[in-house]
């Protein structure tokens, strides 16, 4: 079992004063990391100081989302390759506010994740079914779904992660039962490995939606949970610590 990743998504929130918290976690996370990954992914505008901020700590920074095409007459967007440049080496693609909010289909976000390889990113591939497709039976079937439709065959070989947020749990304090989320991450593997093929057998699956130092110990030793993606508990150092070190 490879060691845990926990992603915190910071989503549209913080401004420079926001810093401080990325440094109490850095702090806290020191720098040979606790026995896990950490990534915190700030919005655009805060990446190059936060990776400034963050340099030579166990912790590592991302970006949200970027356009597909590398550069260009696209008002407003951000490409991979600017993550890259800003500081980041991860990227959260298709999280389930772009997929609803922006439309972005599993064909856009394969294209975002084409973009994000090609840059040199690692791409966390978000996927997860509404309350009302879980409560249809569909959950397995949507999220199968998303996975096959997501992931560009050019993962094969590579580094990169799925992530499993069910949409009724995010920002709800919601979460499915420990049996719920190994049955969907069951699925969610053998989906990227009908896919990708057994290489992508060590690929991450995180879980996302609500986690919280209360619930995080007992996720993360759910079969097939690689790690966590984490929304409003990252914005904090002493909320989101206790969930990197429930990982460690
Ligand atoms: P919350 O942890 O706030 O539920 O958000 C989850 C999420 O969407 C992370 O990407």
């Amino acid at each position: 079992q490879s060691v845990k990743m926990i992603v915190g998504n910071w989503k549209m929130n913080g401004v420079s004063a926001a810093l401080a918290q990325a440094e109490a976690i850095r702090d806290a996370v020191g720098t040979t990391g606790q026995g896990c990954r950490v990534v915190l992914c700030p919005p655009a505008t805060l990446i190059d100081r936060m990776q400034s901020a963050l340099a030579g700590s166990g912790v590592a920074v991302g970006g949200q989302d970027c356009h597909e095409k590398a550069a260009g007459a696209f008002t407003g967007s951000v490409s991979a390759e600017m993550l890259v440049d800003a500081g980041a080496t991860v990227v959260i693609l298709g999280h389930s506010e772009r997929r609803s909010a922006f439309g972005e289909t599993d064909a856009d976000i394969s294209a975002k994740v084409e973009a994000a390889i090609a840059a040199g990113l690692e791409p966390i591939v978000c996927v997860g079914e509404t309350l009302q497709q879980r409560e249809a039976g569909d959950a397995i079937a949507v999220v199968s779904g998303q996975v096959a439709g997501s992931l560009p065959s050019c993962l094969a070989e590579r580094d990169f992660a799925v992530a499993y947020e069910p949409v009724w749990a995010i920002g709800t304090g919601l979460t499915p039962t420990l049996d719920q989320i190994a049955e969907v991450h069951a699925a969610v593997r053998a989906a990227i490995v009908a896919k990708l093929g057994d290489g992508a057998r060590t690929a991450p699956i995180l879980y996302g939606g609500s986690v919280k130092p209360e619930n995080a110990r007992d996720i993360l030793a759910t079969p097939e949970v690689g790690g966590a993606l984490v929304g409003g508990a990252s914005l904090k150092a002493e909320d989101f610590m206790p969930i990197v070190n429930a990982a460690a």
